[in-house]
């Protein structure tokens, strides 16, 4: 069995780019958890689905047909046949996504295909609950954290360059309401896991964030 390094923490803290950063160091595969919650979401959406109907967003999701492989060094997935991507960043995605990920239904699919993954290899797998819920036994925990300014900022310039036309202002608040969400909700919210390496990567450049976590991990190899 490979190693599954886990990589929590809130809306736009860097974890992205910091799981990118140590996966490309270390030869193993990157794994997005998020995209699989939004990619369910994406289902419901394109099926006619109101994401606020539970029942229906499961229908959606037990129907479509899911597959999962390796591609440049990431895991995605396909639904029904298509590849999502852009649109997993869509607007009407990004702002259902927190509510159906709190559907305890949606988690445990998606919980089980993520673990599933590990047949690809040794992964660093970004998420909210992968050090408590997807991997609780790894040894290699960390939860990224920085100011909410800083990262509705991170999180605003990533809109801008993707062509998006969002107010910095709208930008805050919808990241405090989808943390409101994700740090409160009932099923497997947001915490820092048990002997988690917390870094606070506000005033950290991404290189000094990513060298944290490998020299970590190579510590306790
Ligand atoms: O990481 P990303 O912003 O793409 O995640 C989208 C949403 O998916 C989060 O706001 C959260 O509601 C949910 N999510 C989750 N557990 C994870 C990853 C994401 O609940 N492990």
């Amino acid at each position: 069995m490979g190693k599954a390094i886990a990589i929590d923490g809130p809306s736009a803290s860097g974890k992205s780019s910091v799981s990118k950063g140590v996966a490309a160091e270390l030869g193993f595969i990157y794994v997005d958890s998020g995209a699989l919650y939004r990619g369910v979401t994406w289902q419901a959406i394109r099926k006619g689905v109101d994401p606020k109907d539970a029942a229906a967003v499961l229908e959606a999701m037990h129907s479509a047909d899911w597959a999962f492989f390796v591609k440049n060094g990431a895991a995605i997935f396909s639904v029904d046949g298509d590849v999502p991507v852009q649109e997993l960043r869509e607007k009407d995605v990004r702002e259902a996504v927190a509510r159906v990920a709190a559907i305890p239904e949606v988690r445990k699919f998606v919980v089980e295909s993520l673990r599933s993954l590990e047949n690809f290899g040794s992964l660093v797998m970004e998420g909210r609950d992968i050090g408590t819920v997807v991997f609780p036994d790894s040894p290699h925990k960390f939860y990224l954290d920085a100011d909410p300014e800083e990262r509705a900022m991170r999180r605003y310039r990533e809109l801008v360059a993707a062509g998006e036309d969002e107010k910095a202002h709208e930008v805050m608040e919808s990241l405090k309401k989808r943390d409101q969400i994700d740090a409160t909700r009932k099923a497997d919210p947001l915490v820092v896991a048990p002997g988690a390496q917390v870094i606070d990567s506000t005033s950290m450049t991404l290189e000094e964030v990513i060298q944290t976590v490998i020299d970590a991990v190579r510590r306790k190899a």
